[in-house]
Protein backbone atom coordinates (compact mmCIF):
# COMPACT_ATOMS: atom_id res chain seq x y z
CA UNK A 1 0.00 0.00 0.00
CA UNK A 2 2.00 3.32 -0.86
CA UNK A 3 -0.39 5.32 1.58
CA UNK A 4 -2.11 4.35 4.40
CA UNK A 5 -5.23 6.85 6.28
CA UNK A 6 -3.49 9.96 7.56
CA UNK A 7 -5.60 10.12 10.76
CA UNK A 8 -2.67 11.53 13.09
CA UNK A 9 -2.04 14.09 10.38
CA UNK A 10 -3.25 17.26 9.73
CA UNK A 11 -5.30 18.14 6.40
CA UNK A 12 -4.23 20.51 4.23
CA UNK A 13 -5.74 22.50 1.39
CA UNK A 14 -4.51 25.02 -0.86
CA UNK A 15 -8.21 26.50 -1.17
CA UNK A 16 -9.35 26.63 -4.93
CA UNK A 17 -12.65 28.46 -6.11
CA UNK A 18 -13.59 32.00 -6.14
CA UNK A 19 -16.97 31.39 -4.88
CA UNK A 20 -15.25 29.65 -1.94
CA UNK A 21 -12.92 32.46 -1.23
CA UNK A 22 -15.14 35.57 -1.03
CA UNK A 23 -17.62 33.42 1.23
CA UNK A 24 -14.53 32.96 3.25
CA UNK A 25 -12.97 35.93 3.01
CA UNK A 26 -15.40 38.66 5.32
CA UNK A 27 -15.79 36.38 8.11
CA UNK A 28 -11.73 35.26 7.96
CA UNK A 29 -10.79 38.79 8.38
CA UNK A 30 -13.62 39.98 10.77
CA UNK A 31 -11.30 41.34 14.08
CA UNK A 32 -12.51 38.80 17.02
CA UNK A 33 -14.32 36.47 14.66
CA UNK A 34 -13.36 32.70 15.71
CA UNK A 35 -15.70 31.09 13.23
CA UNK A 36 -13.77 30.73 10.15
CA UNK A 37 -10.02 30.39 10.38
CA UNK A 38 -7.53 29.33 7.29
CA UNK A 39 -4.55 27.95 7.55
CA UNK A 40 -1.92 29.98 5.62
CA UNK A 41 0.88 29.17 2.90
CA UNK A 42 3.25 31.38 1.55
CA UNK A 43 6.88 30.09 0.55
CA UNK A 44 8.59 33.61 1.38
CA UNK A 45 6.84 33.81 4.66
CA UNK A 46 7.25 30.09 5.26
CA UNK A 47 11.02 30.31 4.77
CA UNK A 48 11.29 33.30 6.96
CA UNK A 49 9.64 31.58 10.11
CA UNK A 50 11.74 28.29 9.29
CA UNK A 51 14.67 29.72 9.54
CA UNK A 52 14.40 31.57 12.82
CA UNK A 53 12.56 28.96 14.30
CA UNK A 54 14.52 25.65 13.48
CA UNK A 55 17.62 26.64 15.32
CA UNK A 56 15.16 27.17 18.67
CA UNK A 57 13.96 23.63 18.11
CA UNK A 58 17.71 21.78 17.71
CA UNK A 59 18.59 24.08 20.95
CA UNK A 60 15.30 22.53 22.94
CA UNK A 61 16.86 18.82 21.28
CA UNK A 62 13.68 18.66 18.63
CA UNK A 63 14.09 17.49 14.86
CA UNK A 64 12.95 20.80 13.42
CA UNK A 65 12.06 18.54 10.16
CA UNK A 66 9.30 17.10 11.96
CA UNK A 67 7.66 19.74 13.47
CA UNK A 68 5.20 21.19 11.50
CA UNK A 69 4.52 25.42 11.79
CA UNK A 70 1.51 26.48 10.82
CA UNK A 71 0.37 30.08 9.94
CA UNK A 72 -3.11 31.04 10.63
CA UNK A 73 -4.92 33.50 9.47
CA UNK A 74 -6.59 35.06 12.42
CA UNK A 75 -6.22 38.38 13.50
CA UNK A 76 -6.38 36.98 16.82
CA UNK A 77 -3.40 37.02 19.23
CA UNK A 78 -2.63 33.42 19.64
CA UNK A 79 -0.05 30.70 19.19
CA UNK A 80 -0.10 26.93 20.32
CA UNK A 81 0.95 23.56 20.25
CA UNK A 82 -0.44 20.23 19.99
CA UNK A 83 0.36 16.50 19.82
CA UNK A 84 2.60 15.15 17.02
CA UNK A 85 4.84 18.23 16.89
CA UNK A 86 2.42 20.91 15.08
CA UNK A 87 3.06 24.43 16.58
CA UNK A 88 0.68 27.09 15.23
CA UNK A 89 1.00 30.53 15.32
CA UNK A 90 -2.01 33.21 14.58
CA UNK A 91 -0.96 36.05 11.98
CA UNK A 92 -2.50 38.12 14.66
CA UNK A 93 0.45 37.41 16.31
CA UNK A 94 2.82 38.16 13.97
CA UNK A 95 2.11 41.48 13.25
CA UNK A 96 1.34 42.23 16.97
CA UNK A 97 5.61 41.32 17.85
CA UNK A 98 7.49 44.60 16.57
CA UNK A 99 10.82 43.13 16.28
CA UNK A 100 12.05 39.54 15.22
CA UNK A 101 13.45 38.87 18.71
CA UNK A 102 9.69 39.37 20.22
CA UNK A 103 8.64 36.49 18.08
CA UNK A 104 11.86 34.33 18.73
CA UNK A 105 10.76 34.77 22.33
CA UNK A 106 7.04 33.60 21.97
CA UNK A 107 8.11 30.74 19.55
CA UNK A 108 11.05 29.57 22.32
CA UNK A 109 7.97 29.70 25.02
CA UNK A 110 5.57 27.83 22.56
CA UNK A 111 8.49 24.96 22.28
CA UNK A 112 9.26 24.97 25.72
CA UNK A 113 5.69 23.56 25.58
CA UNK A 114 6.44 21.16 23.10
CA UNK A 115 9.68 19.56 24.83
CA UNK A 116 7.98 19.90 27.84
CA UNK A 117 5.10 17.85 26.89
CA UNK A 118 2.22 20.13 28.03
CA UNK A 119 0.13 19.80 25.11
CA UNK A 120 -3.58 19.02 25.30
CA UNK A 121 -4.16 15.18 24.77
CA UNK A 122 -6.10 14.12 21.32
CA UNK A 123 -9.15 13.27 23.31
CA UNK A 124 -9.72 16.43 24.95
CA UNK A 125 -9.46 17.97 21.50
CA UNK A 126 -11.96 15.93 19.75
CA UNK A 127 -14.41 16.53 22.51
CA UNK A 128 -13.85 20.22 22.51
CA UNK A 129 -14.65 19.72 18.57
CA UNK A 130 -11.16 20.49 17.24
CA UNK A 131 -10.94 17.92 14.57
CA UNK A 132 -8.02 17.34 13.05
CA UNK A 133 -8.73 19.19 9.80
CA UNK A 134 -7.89 22.61 8.69
CA UNK A 135 -8.42 24.29 5.52
CA UNK A 136 -5.35 25.66 4.22
CA UNK A 137 -5.17 28.64 1.59
CA UNK A 138 -2.24 29.77 -0.31
CA UNK A 139 -2.20 33.46 0.52
CA UNK A 140 -1.73 34.40 -2.99
CA UNK A 141 -4.59 32.99 -3.70
CA UNK A 142 -7.33 34.75 -1.57
CA UNK A 143 -8.85 36.23 -4.50
CA UNK A 144 -8.45 33.38 -6.90
CA UNK A 145 -9.44 31.02 -8.43
CA UNK A 146 -11.24 29.28 -11.34
CA UNK A 147 -12.76 25.69 -10.96
CA UNK A 148 -14.52 23.33 -8.80
CA UNK A 149 -15.35 25.61 -5.88
CA UNK A 150 -17.22 22.50 -4.25
CA UNK A 151 -14.23 21.38 -2.11
CA UNK A 152 -13.31 24.52 -0.80
CA UNK A 153 -16.79 25.66 0.30
CA UNK A 154 -17.34 21.97 2.05
CA UNK A 155 -14.50 22.69 4.11
CA UNK A 156 -14.73 26.41 5.01
CA UNK A 157 -18.44 25.03 6.77
CA UNK A 158 -16.32 22.87 8.88
CA UNK A 159 -13.36 24.94 9.40
CA UNK A 160 -14.49 26.76 12.84
CA UNK A 161 -12.11 24.87 15.15
CA UNK A 162 -10.05 27.61 16.84
CA UNK A 163 -13.03 28.55 18.86
CA UNK A 164 -12.31 25.56 20.95
CA UNK A 165 -8.55 26.35 21.77
CA UNK A 166 -9.35 27.57 25.48
CA UNK A 167 -8.82 24.23 26.22
CA UNK A 168 -5.30 24.52 25.95
CA UNK A 169 -5.17 26.46 29.12
CA UNK A 170 -1.87 26.20 30.60
CA UNK A 171 -1.38 25.73 34.95
CA UNK A 172 0.70 28.09 36.45
CA UNK A 173 3.56 25.57 36.92
CA UNK A 174 3.99 24.92 32.66
CA UNK A 175 3.55 28.54 32.07
CA UNK A 176 6.98 29.03 34.26
CA UNK A 177 8.69 25.66 33.06
CA UNK A 178 7.83 27.08 29.31
CA UNK A 179 9.71 30.43 30.51
CA UNK A 180 12.67 29.26 31.59
CA UNK A 181 13.28 26.40 28.79
CA UNK A 182 12.50 29.42 26.53
CA UNK A 183 15.92 31.16 28.05
CA UNK A 184 17.89 28.40 27.42
CA UNK A 185 16.81 27.80 24.08
CA UNK A 186 17.47 31.72 23.05
CA UNK A 187 20.79 31.41 24.94
CA UNK A 188 22.08 28.31 23.34
CA UNK A 189 20.99 29.39 19.55
CA UNK A 190 22.38 32.60 20.39
CA UNK A 191 19.68 35.07 21.31
CA UNK A 192 18.58 37.37 24.28
CA UNK A 193 15.40 36.42 25.94
CA UNK A 194 15.00 40.74 26.05
CA UNK A 195 12.28 40.25 23.17
CA UNK A 196 10.13 38.31 25.95
CA UNK A 197 10.05 39.91 28.63
CA UNK A 198 8.81 42.79 26.35
CA UNK A 199 6.54 41.29 24.55
CA UNK A 200 4.82 40.32 28.11
CA UNK A 201 5.55 43.66 29.52
CA UNK A 202 3.51 45.35 26.43
CA UNK A 203 0.59 43.14 27.43
CA UNK A 204 0.39 42.87 31.31
CA UNK A 205 0.18 46.69 30.72
CA UNK A 206 -2.84 46.58 27.96
CA UNK A 207 -4.45 43.94 30.66
CA UNK A 208 -3.94 45.59 33.45
CA UNK A 209 -4.83 49.22 31.87
CA UNK A 210 -7.69 48.43 29.61
CA UNK A 211 -10.41 46.02 30.40
CA UNK A 212 -11.27 45.96 26.73
CA UNK A 213 -8.24 44.30 25.32
CA UNK A 214 -7.88 40.61 26.56
CA UNK A 215 -6.09 38.48 24.24
CA UNK A 216 -6.84 35.14 23.96
CA UNK A 217 -3.27 33.92 24.44
CA UNK A 218 -2.98 35.91 27.76
CA UNK A 219 -6.07 34.03 28.86
CA UNK A 220 -4.45 30.31 27.69
CA UNK A 221 -1.06 31.55 29.11
CA UNK A 222 -1.98 33.85 32.17
CA UNK A 223 0.87 36.57 32.72
CA UNK A 224 1.11 38.18 36.32
CA UNK A 225 4.13 40.40 37.82
CA UNK A 226 5.56 37.16 39.60
CA UNK A 227 5.63 35.68 36.31
CA UNK A 228 7.02 38.25 34.13
CA UNK A 229 9.74 38.83 37.31
CA UNK A 230 10.67 35.39 37.52
CA UNK A 231 11.19 35.68 33.47
CA UNK A 232 13.47 38.78 33.77
CA UNK A 233 16.00 37.41 36.19
CA UNK A 234 17.26 34.90 34.38
CA UNK A 235 16.94 36.68 31.32
CA UNK A 236 19.16 39.80 32.42
CA UNK A 237 21.83 37.17 33.58
CA UNK A 238 21.90 35.86 29.79
CA UNK A 239 25.48 36.20 28.44
CA UNK A 240 23.51 37.30 25.17
CA UNK A 241 21.14 39.67 27.13
CA UNK A 242 22.35 42.22 25.01
CA UNK A 243 22.49 40.63 21.95
CA UNK A 244 20.28 42.81 18.85
CA UNK A 245 18.63 41.62 15.67
CA UNK A 246 20.70 41.58 12.86
CA UNK A 247 19.96 43.53 9.78
CA UNK A 248 18.67 40.75 8.25
CA UNK A 249 16.62 39.42 10.61
CA UNK A 250 15.09 42.93 10.70
CA UNK A 251 14.73 43.48 6.83
CA UNK A 252 13.26 39.75 6.47
CA UNK A 253 10.62 40.54 9.74
CA UNK A 254 9.37 43.91 8.44
CA UNK A 255 9.00 41.84 4.76
CA UNK A 256 6.82 39.76 6.73
CA UNK A 257 4.69 41.92 8.09
CA UNK A 258 3.86 44.07 5.25
CA UNK A 259 3.12 40.81 2.93
CA UNK A 260 0.79 39.73 5.88
CA UNK A 261 -0.52 43.59 6.83
CA UNK A 262 -1.11 44.04 2.81
CA UNK A 263 -2.62 40.71 2.18
CA UNK A 264 -4.96 40.21 5.13
CA UNK A 265 -6.25 43.58 5.21
CA UNK A 266 -8.36 45.99 2.83
CA UNK A 267 -6.16 48.09 0.38
CA UNK A 268 -6.87 51.53 2.05
CA UNK A 269 -5.62 50.14 5.52
CA UNK A 270 -2.66 49.22 3.48
CA UNK A 271 -2.27 52.68 2.28
CA UNK A 272 -2.25 54.49 5.35
CA UNK A 273 0.07 52.32 7.15
CA UNK A 274 2.67 51.55 4.12
CA UNK A 275 2.83 55.47 3.09
CA UNK A 276 3.33 56.35 -0.77
CA UNK A 277 6.57 58.42 0.44
CA UNK A 278 7.87 55.75 2.03
CA UNK A 279 10.62 54.12 -0.32
CA UNK A 280 11.73 51.26 1.68
CA UNK A 281 11.10 47.74 0.00
CA UNK A 282 8.70 45.78 2.61
CA UNK A 283 6.77 49.60 2.04
CA UNK A 284 6.29 49.50 -1.60
CA UNK A 285 5.94 45.99 -1.55
CA UNK A 286 2.98 45.98 0.63
CA UNK A 287 1.38 48.85 -1.84
CA UNK A 288 1.99 46.36 -4.57
CA UNK A 289 0.02 43.99 -3.09
CA UNK A 290 -2.78 46.69 -1.94
CA UNK A 291 -2.91 47.76 -5.82
CA UNK A 292 -3.43 44.25 -6.70
CA UNK A 293 -6.10 43.46 -4.00
CA UNK A 294 -7.75 46.68 -5.26
CA UNK A 295 -8.24 45.91 -8.57
CA UNK A 296 -5.27 48.32 -9.99
CA UNK A 297 -3.50 45.25 -12.02
CA UNK A 298 -1.47 47.28 -14.46
CA UNK A 299 -0.12 50.09 -11.28
CA UNK A 300 0.26 46.63 -9.27
CA UNK A 301 2.67 45.44 -11.86
CA UNK A 302 4.11 48.72 -12.69
CA UNK A 303 5.30 48.43 -8.55
CA UNK A 304 6.20 44.68 -8.97
CA UNK A 305 8.08 45.48 -11.81
CA UNK A 306 10.12 48.40 -10.38
CA UNK A 307 11.06 45.80 -7.34
CA UNK A 308 12.18 43.19 -9.92
CA UNK A 309 14.51 45.67 -11.29
CA UNK A 310 16.41 45.89 -8.14
CA UNK A 311 15.75 42.49 -7.41
CA UNK A 312 15.74 40.50 -10.10
CA UNK A 313 16.59 36.88 -8.62
CA UNK A 314 13.53 37.66 -5.75
CA UNK A 315 11.25 34.24 -6.83
CA UNK A 316 8.70 35.91 -4.93
CA UNK A 317 8.55 38.88 -6.77
CA UNK A 318 8.13 36.38 -10.05
CA UNK A 319 5.26 34.67 -8.04
CA UNK A 320 3.77 37.41 -7.15
CA UNK A 321 3.75 38.92 -10.96
CA UNK A 322 2.32 35.81 -12.26
CA UNK A 323 -0.26 35.50 -9.61
CA UNK A 324 -1.37 39.67 -10.93
CA UNK A 325 -1.26 38.46 -14.10
CA UNK A 326 -3.07 35.42 -13.86
CA UNK A 327 -5.79 36.68 -11.64
CA UNK A 328 -6.51 39.40 -14.74
CA UNK A 329 -7.06 36.89 -16.86
CA UNK A 330 -3.36 37.99 -18.69
CA UNK A 331 -3.11 33.87 -18.13
CA UNK A 332 -0.85 33.64 -20.99
CA UNK A 333 1.64 36.44 -19.49
CA UNK A 334 1.63 34.74 -16.52
CA UNK A 335 3.85 31.62 -17.77
CA UNK A 336 6.59 33.55 -17.73
CA UNK A 337 6.89 34.59 -14.42
CA UNK A 338 5.78 31.71 -12.92
CA UNK A 339 8.67 29.90 -14.87
CA UNK A 340 11.06 32.07 -13.34
CA UNK A 341 9.84 31.76 -9.68
CA UNK A 342 10.10 27.88 -10.25
CA UNK A 343 14.31 28.23 -11.76
CA UNK A 344 14.97 30.57 -9.27
CA UNK A 345 13.25 28.43 -6.22
CA UNK A 346 13.18 24.81 -7.58
CA UNK A 347 12.41 23.06 -4.10
CA UNK A 348 9.60 25.66 -3.68
CA UNK A 349 6.37 23.26 -4.10
CA UNK A 350 3.74 26.25 -4.05
CA UNK A 351 5.60 27.87 -6.91
CA UNK A 352 5.49 24.91 -9.05
CA UNK A 353 1.63 24.70 -8.29
CA UNK A 354 1.07 27.91 -9.86
CA UNK A 355 3.00 27.16 -12.44
CA UNK A 356 1.04 23.83 -13.03
CA UNK A 357 -2.32 25.99 -12.63
CA UNK A 358 -1.63 28.61 -15.75
CA UNK A 359 0.05 25.63 -17.86
CA UNK A 360 -3.38 23.55 -17.13
CA UNK A 361 -5.49 26.31 -18.16
CA UNK A 362 -3.71 27.47 -21.64
CA UNK A 363 -4.99 24.37 -22.39
CA UNK A 364 -2.62 23.29 -25.12
CA UNK A 365 -1.09 19.03 -25.25
CA UNK A 366 2.28 20.08 -24.84
CA UNK A 367 1.61 22.33 -22.05
CA UNK A 368 -1.00 19.72 -20.20
CA UNK A 369 1.62 16.89 -20.96
CA UNK A 370 4.25 19.12 -18.63
CA UNK A 371 1.63 20.30 -16.27
CA UNK A 372 1.07 16.89 -15.39
CA UNK A 373 5.32 16.32 -14.71
CA UNK A 374 5.31 19.23 -12.66
CA UNK A 375 1.95 18.58 -10.49
CA UNK A 376 3.24 14.89 -9.72
CA UNK A 377 6.99 16.12 -8.66
CA UNK A 378 4.48 18.14 -5.66
CA UNK A 379 2.15 15.20 -4.71
CA UNK A 380 4.94 13.10 -4.53
CA UNK A 381 6.89 15.39 -2.16
CA UNK A 382 3.53 16.64 -0.55
CA UNK A 383 0.68 14.13 -1.39
CA UNK A 384 -1.65 16.67 1.23
CA UNK A 385 -1.22 19.43 -1.62
CA UNK A 386 -4.95 19.45 -2.10
CA UNK A 387 -4.93 22.04 -4.90
CA UNK A 388 -2.00 19.76 -7.07
CA UNK A 389 -4.48 17.03 -6.69
CA UNK A 390 -7.23 19.00 -8.16
CA UNK A 391 -5.20 20.89 -10.92
CA UNK A 392 -3.93 17.33 -11.73
CA UNK A 393 -7.70 16.41 -12.43
CA UNK A 394 -8.02 18.93 -14.53
CA UNK A 395 -5.01 18.52 -16.28
CA UNK A 396 -6.20 14.02 -16.80
CA UNK A 397 -9.16 15.20 -18.14
CA UNK A 398 -7.80 17.45 -20.83
CA UNK A 399 -5.34 14.97 -21.97
CA UNK A 400 -8.58 12.25 -22.07
CA UNK A 401 -6.98 9.78 -19.54
CA UNK A 402 -10.54 10.06 -17.07
CA UNK A 403 -9.47 7.04 -14.77
CA UNK A 404 -6.59 8.78 -13.69
CA UNK A 405 -8.43 12.23 -13.39
CA UNK A 406 -11.02 10.18 -11.11
CA UNK A 407 -8.22 9.00 -9.23
CA UNK A 408 -6.61 12.20 -8.61
CA UNK A 409 -9.47 13.92 -7.58
CA UNK A 410 -9.93 10.92 -4.92
CA UNK A 411 -6.76 11.74 -3.61
CA UNK A 412 -7.66 15.62 -3.73
CA UNK A 413 -10.73 14.82 -1.61
CA UNK A 414 -8.78 11.81 0.60
CA UNK A 415 -5.91 14.73 1.51
CA UNK A 416 -8.35 16.71 3.30
CA UNK A 417 -9.86 13.91 4.84
CA UNK A 418 -13.12 14.64 3.03
CA UNK A 419 -13.64 10.66 2.92
CA UNK A 420 -16.92 10.28 1.49
CA UNK A 421 -16.39 11.95 -1.80
CA UNK A 422 -12.78 10.16 -1.93
CA UNK A 423 -14.95 7.04 -2.00
CA UNK A 424 -16.92 7.86 -4.50
CA UNK A 425 -13.77 9.27 -6.93
CA UNK A 426 -11.93 6.41 -6.07
CA UNK A 427 -14.87 3.78 -7.15
CA UNK A 428 -15.25 5.59 -10.30
CA UNK A 429 -11.69 5.44 -10.69
CA UNK A 430 -11.65 2.41 -10.93
CA UNK A 431 -14.23 1.34 -13.09
CA UNK A 432 -11.95 3.73 -15.69
CA UNK A 433 -8.66 2.08 -15.03
CA UNK A 434 -6.74 -1.24 -16.20
CA UNK A 435 -7.45 -3.54 -13.07
CA UNK A 436 -3.73 -4.52 -11.24
CA UNK A 437 -2.04 -1.28 -12.37
CA UNK A 438 -0.30 0.59 -9.49
CA UNK A 439 -3.11 3.34 -10.36
CA UNK A 440 -6.07 0.80 -9.95
CA UNK A 441 -4.34 -0.44 -6.71
CA UNK A 442 -4.26 2.82 -5.83
CA UNK A 443 -8.10 3.20 -6.05
CA UNK A 444 -8.68 0.31 -3.90
CA UNK A 445 -6.86 1.52 -1.28
CA UNK A 446 -8.33 5.10 -1.20
CA UNK A 447 -11.83 2.93 -0.67
CA UNK A 448 -10.78 0.96 2.04
CA UNK A 449 -9.04 3.90 3.82
CA UNK A 450 -12.12 5.73 3.43
CA UNK A 451 -14.76 3.79 5.72
CA UNK A 452 -16.37 1.69 2.95
CA UNK A 453 -20.11 0.19 4.24
CA UNK A 454 -21.13 -3.36 3.10
CA UNK A 455 -22.18 -2.39 -0.44
CA UNK A 456 -18.76 -0.63 -1.14
CA UNK A 457 -16.71 -3.85 -0.26
CA UNK A 458 -19.30 -6.13 -2.35
CA UNK A 459 -18.35 -3.70 -5.00
CA UNK A 460 -14.57 -4.43 -4.61
CA UNK A 461 -15.10 -7.56 -4.39
CA UNK A 462 -17.49 -8.10 -7.47
CA UNK A 463 -15.12 -5.31 -9.24
CA UNK A 464 -11.75 -7.87 -8.18
ZN1 LIG B 1 2.48 29.27 27.64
Amino acid sequence: MAQGPRDARWGRVVLGGLAAALALAPALFTPGSASAQSLIRDTEIEEILREDIDPILKAAGLEPKDVKVHIVGDKELQAFVTGGQQMFLHTGLILETESPNQLLGVVAHETGHMAGGHLARQGEMMRAGLKPMLLTMGLGLLSVLAGEPTGGAALIASSGQFGMIDVLKHSRGNEGSADQAAVGYLQRSGHSGKGLVEFFDNFRYQQVFSEARRYKYFQSHPLSADRIAALRAPVERQSNYGKVDSEEDLREHAIMKAKLDAFLNPPAQTYIKYKEKDPSFPARYARAIAYYKGSEPDHALRAIDALIREQPNNPYLHELKGQVLFENGRVRESEAPHRRSVELKPDAPLLRVNLGRTLVALDDPKRTEEAIGELNRVVAADPDMYEAWRLLAQAYDRKGDPGRARLASAEAHFSVKDLTAAKVFAMRAREKLRADTPQWRRATDIVLASDPDDRDLRDLARGG
